[in-house]
Parts: structure tokens; sequence; C-alpha cells
């Protein structure tokens, strides 16, 4: 049998595996410095450990992180990663910067995905598994190390979107304890307001956010009518837009200040009037954010980009509705359009990428 990833080991977890062995406590703190603040994975060069204890943690996990098989850039500096699991399975993580030298990291949850979305390349694939929560924090881990390898030693990875493949909440207990790693200011140490979950609203999963670390949450709405949104998001059919925004009710919001919906702009379709109505109807004004994605044409695609002056209407209009509203526009953002977009977007739009 494999050894278990030690990425997906909590500190607690790994406190207790130490004194279960016969070691102080104390010893895991070097430990998690060795890894997540001096991004050292191989367990024979961390000098303040003993070799004994070195040999039990090596018999015991896994220190391989995921392997990054092929990386592309894009011209707004975007960087996009394949990234190989040990069973070679691959997902893609997407780096993309940011204001004031930050840089978000998109990270896939899933390979493949079930939802299904109409309009996502990962929904065609069905979903393959879930990612353990050592392979999502391993997207992380693999990312920084390249930054600092190619880039610099400075570099660092400041925000994390749960919007590459698969859906997040699918994959609950997982990206639970992959979030729990992040803030955990032993382990990532990422601010709770630094981290979003996105879903594309498995409303049984909504209910029980609570129990998760109030990061940030993001739904992707894309429709205000319950037949449009069927038609893009067939999870619609099991739970519509009643339900949903009755389950998003429910979040704590203390934390969170507010919830965003992703919005994916399509001509004659979604940007009409009734649907600025729709929208300003559905959404309680003072905790909701609106993020417009004009969507991003194909060749075989049957929906269409709206005109810049149509985004700019809808957006105004919600805007004088009463509702935060923003546009999403560079290239290297419009492939994270939907979570799972980004493979179809790699083969379709390869000039983007060096
Ligand atoms: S958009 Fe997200 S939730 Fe929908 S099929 Fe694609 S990966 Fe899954």
């Amino acid at each position: 049998m494999e050894r278990p990833l030690f990425y997906s080991l909590s500190p607690k977890s790994l406190k207790s595996f130490l004194e279960s062995n016969g070691q102080k406590a104390f010893v895991a703190t070097q430990i998690l410095k060795w890894v997540y603040e001096k991004y050292e994975f191989n367990p024979e060069n961390w000098t303040n450990i003993s070799k004994n204890l070195k040999d039990l943690l090596l018999e015991n996990f896994d220190f391989n992180l995921p392997r990054i098989v092929w990386n592309g850039l894009s011209k707004d500096g975007t960087r996009k990663f394949l990234v190989a699991m040990r069973d070679d399975k691959t997902v893609e993580t997407v780096m993309i910067p940011a204001r004031s030298n930050r840089k978000t990291l998109c990270v896939s949850s899933q390979v493949g995905c079930a939802i299904g979305c109409t309009f996502c390349h990962t929904g065609t694939m069905g979903l393959m598994r879930h990612l353990e929560a050592g392979e999502i924090i391993g997207q992380f881990l693999a990312v920084t190390k390249f930054l600092r390898d190619k880039v610099g030693p400075e570099e660092r990875l400041s925000n994390v979107v749960f919007m590459g493949q698969g859906e997040p909440l699918h994959n609950f207990e997982n990206v639970k304890v992959a979030t729990e790693l992040m803030v955990n200011e032993k382990a990532l140490g990422l601010s709770q307001r630094r981290v979003t979950i996105s879903t594309s609203g498995l409303v049984p999963q909504i209910k029980k956010l609570d129990d998760f670390p109030p990061v940030n949450i993001a739904i992707s709405l894309h429709a205000a009518h319950n037949d449009i949104r069927t038609e893009l998001m067939p999870i619609n059919k099991a739970f519509d837009l009643d339900r949903l925004l009755g389950a998003i009710k429910e979040i704590p919001l203390k934390a969170h200040r507010y919830i965003t919906y992703e919005y994916l702009l399509i001509d004659q379709y979604n940007d009409r009037a009734e649907d600025v109505t729709a929208l300003l109807n559905l959404l309680p004004k003072k905790v909701s954010k609106i993020n417009l994605i004009p969507f991003n044409e194909y060749p075989e695609s049957n929906f269409k980009r709206p005109s810049v002056s149509r985004i700019n209407w809808f957006k105004n209009q919600l805007e004088d509705g009463g509702i935060t509203t923003t546009i999403r526009t560079t290239k290297g953002s419009d492939i994270l359009a939907a979570c799972g977009q980004l493979k179809s977007e790699l083969e379709k739009d390869a000039n983007l990428w060096d």
C-alpha cells in the first residue's frame, strides 16, 4: 500500500503521530518549518532532525510533491501548470499575478468533474477521482518551489482560489482538510480572506459550510432564471435557484462579509434587461458581489461574447440597482471563466502560451 502523503497531515495529526512514536511534540514545529517556511521537502536535508526520526517519517509518509510536467506563460504574466500526481493523473493549476506583487494560485480539487456544466471541458470528462488534501496542498508547494527555483527565492503565493478542475464541495472532506492547512499558521499560513472556495451550488454541502474555516465563498450562478441556469448547469435541476439561495442565506457571513456570484455573460442569452431585473430581485444587495465574466468565444461554441458597450451597460444596471459588480477582463483571468475550462482553453488558445 502507498504511504500517505505527508502534505495531507494537519499539524495536530503530526504531533499525535510523533507522540505515539515516543517523540517530543515540539519536533512537529521543527518539521513544519522545514516544509512550510524553508520549502525543503527532503527529510534527509533536515539538519536538526535525528536520523531515527527521519527514517520513521520516510517509512510512514510520502514526501514527494506532484510533478510539474508542463508550464506555459501568458503575455499578462499568468502561468499555467500541468501537474502530475503519483498515479500519473494530471490536473491544471494556474498562477495569476495581481496588484502589489500578489500572486493567486487557482487549484484543482478533482481529476475531472461530475457536475457536467455544458460550457465546460472538464464537465465532459466525468469524474475520474477526488484529489487528496495533500495533492491540493502539493499543487501550492510544487508551484512555490518552481517559482523560487526559476524566478527568485523571494517568490511567494499569497492567495488561493478553488476554481481549477472539479467541484470542490463534491470532495468536501479533502478540500476541508486542505483549506485548514492553507489557513493554519504552522502550515501555509494564508489569511482566511485570501482563500476562496468556488462552488457550482451543491446545496447539501453548502449547508455544511459552517464546518469550514471562514474563507471566501464564490457561487457559479451564471443565470437568474431557472430555465437558463438548467441549460448551462444541469445541477440546477436538482438544486434550483430557490434552494440554492435558501442554502446561501444560512452561510455564517461574519467573516465572509459577502458572497461573490460568478456570472458568465453571454450575448442575447443572459445579458438582457430582464436578467438584470431577475438578478436584482434574487440577490440580497448588501452581502452580494457579482463578478461578470464575458464569454470567451471559440470556433465551435454556440454562444457569443457581448459587445464592450453591452458588458458595461449590464454592469452599470446592476450597480445602479445596488450590487457591487466587477468585470473580469484580462486574458489570463478569462481562462478561469469557469472552473474546468482550463484544458480546453489551453488547446483552443495555444497562442496565449509560450
Ligand atoms: S464548471 Fe466547474 S463544476 Fe462545472 S463541470 Fe466544469 S469543473 Fe465541474
